[in-house]
Order: C-alpha cells, then structure tokens, then sequence
C-alpha cells in the first residue's frame, strides 16, 4: 500500500477524535532548525460533519487488538486497516510544513501489538522530527494507557502536548463499551503526566528538557452511555482541579457501530456537546462549580438557553445587579458578560458612573445581559418587567431568532433581501411564541425591527448603479 492510500485511511480514522485544538505552546526555532510552536496553535480546518479539526491530523494505525463497542477501529470490524512507520509520518508532516499545509502535528493510533509496542513507534516518530529533522514545530501526542512509565518519560519530553482519551464517564460505562479499559488504567498514566509536568515547572534549569509544556488534555465520549450532565461536569471538575488538565474535550456519540448496548441515535448530539463545552468554560474562567450549574434536581442543561442564562433564571433572587457597584466575578455572573466586557467595566467606572449608554460605548453586549442588570439603580428602558416569566421568554425568543439566523446564514450579498423576513415569518407561523409575545408587548416591537432592518437590507437605485459600474 502507497503512502497516500495509508493517509486517506488513517486520517479518515482520526477524524473522530476531537481533542487536537490550540497547542497553546511557545517552542522557539533553535539551531536553525524548521518551524516553531505558536501560543495560536496549529492550523484548523472544518471537517464534513462541522467539526473543527487540524490539517495533519492521523493516526499511526487504525489496527487495533481492542474492541470498543463504539469505535469504527474496532478489531472485529471488517476496515480497510493500515499502518505508518514513524519515517512516514516524519516525512509526510516535514514535507506537508515545508508546503505551508500544517503548521504541527496530531498524531494518535490505535493499539498494535501491545501499548509499549505502540507507544514505542509513536516515540520513534517524535524522535525523528526533533533530532533528525530537526523540527521545532508543535507536535501533540496520543499516550497509550498501559505503556511503561520509560515511554512516556521520553515521549514527555519530545513532544508539545500529551492526552490520554478517558473515553467514558464512568467506570461502569467503560465495562459495558470498553471492556477491554479500567478508568484506573487510564487514571493511572494521567496522574503520572501531570505530576511530571509539575515537577519540570518547579527545577530551575537551562539544560534540563521540557516536559509536555502545553500540558494534557482528555476525551470523552458524550451520549453513548446514560451519565447526565451534571456527572460528566463533576468528572471534568475533578480532572481540571486534581489533575491540572489543560482541556477535557467533549465529543458527541456517532454512531458507527451496530450493538445492542449502544444507543440509536440518528444524529450526534451536537448541542448537548456545545452546552457542556459552555459550561466547561463557566468552570474554567468564570469561577463557577458544576454542583452550582447542576444539581441532582435539574441534572441535565437546558437545550434552549445556555448554562449561564439557564443558572441566572433559577436563581434570580441574585439578580439584578448593580454595574457599577458590583465585583470582578459577580459581573462574570451575569449572562452575555464576558471577561473582556467584565475587566472593561470595571476600568471605565473608576473614572465615572455608567449607564447603558456608556456600556453599548464600551462595546458591553446588551443582548441578554440587559435583563439582569441595573445601571445607577435603574432598569434598561425596554425591560418593563423583572420576573423570571418575561425574561425566560425574551431569552427564548431571542435564541430563536439567534438560531434561525444561522439556519439562513448564506453567501453574503449586498442585495439580499430574504433574511430578516425568513426569521420573523418562521417566528410568525409559531402561534405560541406570537401569542405570548404579545402578552408581553413584544409583537410590536419586533415588528417594528423587522421593518427597518428589511428596510435597510433594501438597496437604493444608488447602490445597484454603483455595484453594476464596479463603484461599490
Ligand atoms: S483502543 Fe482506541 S482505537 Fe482501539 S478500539 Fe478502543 S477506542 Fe478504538
């Protein structure tokens, strides 16, 4: 088999592993070597099912002596089955960078032979890239749970960045779809990189290697296995906090496999995916906990709002609040507040009292937060209500619009007229959501914005003399 035929089917393979974003390494050029590692990361691209994912990004082999009930590399599936040498793969990514293709590695693979034999070749191919090639670029490696503590030493200090997929929320699931797995196995080896990792950031050394300085990151597969919301999020918890993880990667079941212990699902749940990638971020930079997100009582995210809107509404006692009064991290409370839009708040109101018209200055998004907030003791103007009632439904309505908005996303056209219209027609034919706009007074006031942006969507006879005579 030709090197190509080997990397249509291993990149094919790896498309389903979804933990291969930003490096978030700095790796300087040294002894005149090829590339270097940039905080931005390696490039990206869209992969056929809307999932971001990186230029080179392939398994060594998809010949795997596991049979994860829910994984196309499966041993008792009949695939085309191929394999890399570490040269391979050397040449390829040397050759793919110095094309401007890619601009680091991914690289993961099944299990061949035994983890040591694999985890062998993959340090083999690292190895070829730094010393022969010389290559400084970003390199992101799979480990292979099981190998020995030798391996990933070497491995550690080669690469960029180290993962190791948990797969499954629970150690029951694992049981039941990757018999073969032990979330202690698994533990294991993440427990062992991350104390690795901290030791190296302790010695003060020129000479000493760099061990994995972007860190490890995880896996796990969301909507095989019944585990709710709210235990997925402890999981990651656990994971950010003890094991000092970069990044959980949440991955939406596809469905590849016939089995019966594995669900029918005829899409991914993709949504549910991005609710926890929300909710993710909420833990990680917000100060947020998953028991405050979630509780046994209301264990899943809410599929219409996102996790911070959906807190803010259950807990609305905490709400209003005062702009101008409020602390750093009760502003990060309030939905549709950023960190950016916190930090910028908190700078501007040293010098003078803001109201909404200072905020929508300041570039503070108003969209949902406005809800939630008061400016120098008042409301915004056309919030007439502070009930959980009418925000849940001006929430609601909002992301619809925001949703049908995506649905008619098309190729931008200076003369297109059909957007606007499309979004309040779909929202017109719904009688529920007309009728309780109305209650609220609302019917009125989306009418009316409908209109002007319909009307200014209108091209003049101007415009369309300068588009034709190449004016515009
Ligand atoms: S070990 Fe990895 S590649 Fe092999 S069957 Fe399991 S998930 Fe698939």
């Amino acid at each position: 088999m030709d090197i190509f035929e080997k990397l249509k089917i291993l990149a094919d393979s790896a498309k389903y592993d979804a933990s291969c974003s930003s490096s978030g390494s700095n790796r300087k050029n040294k002894n005149n070597g090829i590339g270097n590692g940039h905080v931005s990361g390696i490039c990206h691209s869209w992969g056929a099912d809307g999932r971001c994912i990186s230029l080179l990004k392939i398994l060594m082999t998809n010949s795997c002596m596991y049979d994860c009930k829910y994984c196309i590399n499966r041993a008792t599936n009949s695939i085309k089955r191929a394999t890399f040498t570490p040269r391979e793969i050397a040449d390829l990514t040397i050759n793919f960078y110095k094309r401007n293709y890619i601009e680091g590695l991914f690289l993961s693979s099944a299990v061949i032979k035994s983890p040591d034999y694999t985890m062998e070749m993959l340090v083999q191919t690292a190895t070829i890239l730094r010393n022969e090639y010389n290559f400084n670029g970003y390199i992101h490696c799979k480990t292979i749970p099981g190998c020995s503590k030798e391996l990933i030493d070497k491995l550690g200090t080669l690469v960029d960045r180290m993962s190791i997929n948990i797969e499954l929320p629970s150690n029951d699931s694992l049981k039941l779809l990757a018999p073969q797995k032990e979330k202690t196995g698994i533990l294991k080896p993440m427990n062992y990189i991350s104390n690795n990792i901290q030791t190296n950031k302790i010695i003060k050394s020129k000479f000493k290697p760099k061990f994995v300085p972007a860190g490890q990151t995880t896996q796990m597969i969301i909507g095989a296995t019944p585990e709710s919301d709210l235990k997925i999020l402890k999981l990651s918890e656990g994971l950010y906090q003890k094991l000092k993880l970069k990044r959980v990667y949440y991955s939406a079941y596809i469905s590849v496999n016939n089995d019966r212990n594995l669900p029918t699902l005829e899409t991914p749940p993709l949504l549910r995916e991005n609710r926890l990638y929300q909710a993710d971020w909420l833990l990680r930079f917000y100060g947020f906990k998953a028991d405050e997100l979630l509780d046994e009582s209301h264990p899943n995210f809410n599929h219409i709002l996102d996790p911070k809107c959906d807190w803010a509404l259950r807990h609305i006692d905490k709400f209003p609040i005062e702009k101008n009064t409020a602390d750093y991290f009760t502003l990060l409370r309030i939905p549709g507040i950023g960190v950016i839009s916190a930090k910028k708040i908190i700078r501007a109101r040293r010098t003078f009292l803001l109201d909404f018209e200072a905020l929508k200055k300041l570039g503070v998004v108003l969209k949902r937060a406005k809800y939630f907030i008061t400016c120098k003791g008042k409301y915004f103007d056309k919030v007439y209500k502070f009930n959980q009632n009418f925000i849940e439904t001006n929430l609601v309505y909002q992301e619809k619009v925001d949703n049908n908005r995506k649905l008619n996303y098309e190729q931008l056209s200076l003369f297109s007229n059909n957007f606007s219209s499309s979004i309040y027609e779909t929202l017109d034919k719904n009688n529920n959501y007309k009728n309780s706009l109305i209650n609220n007074n609302l019917y009125n006031i989306a009418t009316n914005e409908k209109n002007l942006l319909f009307n200014k969507l209108q091209p003049t006879k101007e415009d369309k003399i300068k588009c034709l005579t190449g004016n515009l």
